[in-house]
């Protein structure tokens, strides 16, 4: 069953080791190029997710941490560097694909295509040219924010002052800026103010890469009916997280269930049509006991959806043709 995935958090294993261990061909992650494959995938989106202090102690790679500190430069060149050498080592295989025609290419050729992307966009450092560097490093999309404040704006959060506060005026610009250049914006992590600005202000469809409806499971990751309605109108897709707490917040963390992903996708249908449906799977990012804990698992959610009574047409929006209308209008 061919699909795609808007976020996995994979490339982290460049820098929780100091000698390069493996790489996206094969490894002991959750998504690597063979299982891929084997899936039948379209494309997967590679996060570059900027870490947090507490993550020190497990980066071993030597460029990216010095005396305790991060590194944020050394930390995206690490992961950039595995990336780019486990796609170019198999070359018949995936294609690191920035844009539509990329994307189209990568198609015609067989090949799956492999996407960039930031999860934090404090290594923007509030200056448009590093949004600039980073396309033309081959970032199609760029997580505004993380659990934290940055150049962007405010992030989910359960102070409800927090989640009110929407973009800076440098978020602001940049929006307008992502939709010029054809990258595009994520709003999951973001504070619901933050959304807001998003959406009265972009241009092109945008994303929640990686978030689930906020009435089935009240995390403040998720997004409120509103949202859904709202990102709906506006062309864009929600990505399905398999995080325990954001599929249901009473498993404590601890189950994610294909099950609920049902009950979610079946939710956010209701809510905001079938066309907004997509996965974000967050694989290698999130713990607990997942049901889907490799990315070729995804088939059992699609037979899950078809038992439910989904249509066959549903099950394809919900793999890569809705996936596919953004990246047409967005990445242009
Ligand atoms: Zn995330």
């Amino acid at each position: 069953m061919s699909f795609i995935d808007f976020h996995c958090d994979t490339l982290e294993l460049f820098a929780v080791s100091a000698e390069p261990a493996g790489d996206l061909y094969q490894n002991s992650s959750a998504v690597d190029f063979c299982r891929m494959k084997q899936a039948g995938m379209k494309a997967q989106f590679f996060a570059m997710w900027m870490p947090v202090p507490y993550m020190v102690p497990y980066l071993k790679h030597p460029d990216v941490t010095r005396d305790g500190e991060l590194l944020d430069d050394g930390y995206l060149r690490t992961l950039y560097a595995g990336f780019k050498r486990s796609v170019e080592a198999h070359p018949d295989m995936v294609m690191h694909t920035v844009t539509w025609a990329d994307y189209q290419k990568a198609q015609a050729e067989g090949k799956m295509a492999a996407f960039l992307t930031v999860e934090d966009g404090r290594v923007v450092n509030g200056k448009m040219e590093n949004i600039k560097a980073l396309y033309d490093g081959g970032v199609s999309l760029i997580s505004l924010t993380w659990n934290q404040k940055n150049c962007f704006g405010s992030p989910n959060s359960k102070d409800e002052q927090v989640m009110k506060e929407g973009l800076t005026d440098f978020g602001k610009d940049a929006v307008e800026y992502m939709n010029e250049l054809g990258m595009i914006i994520d709003v999951s992590h973001l504070s619901d103010g933050g959304f807001y600005d998003v959406a009265e202000l972009t241009k092109k469809p945008f994303v929640a890469s990686h978030s689930n409806a906020r009435a089935m499971s009240p995390h403040q990751r998720n997004l409120t009916d509103e949202m859904i309605r709202i990102l709906a109108d506006k062309g864009g897709i929600m990505g399905l997280n398999y995080c325990p707490a954001f599929l249901d917040e009473k498993a404590e963390g601890k189950d994610s269930r294909i099950a609920d992903m049902v009950r979610h996708l079946t939710y956010i249908k209701n809510v905001g049509g079938s066309d907004i449906l997509a996965l974000g799977g967050d694989l290698d990012g999130i713990g607990g006991n997942l049901e889907i804990d490799s990315i070729e698992k995804t088939v059992h959610l699609f037979d899950a959806l078809k038992k439910q009574g989904f249509t066959e047409a549903e099950i394809d929006g919900l793999a890569y043709r809705n996936a596919e209308r953004v990246l047409r209008e967005s990445l242009a």
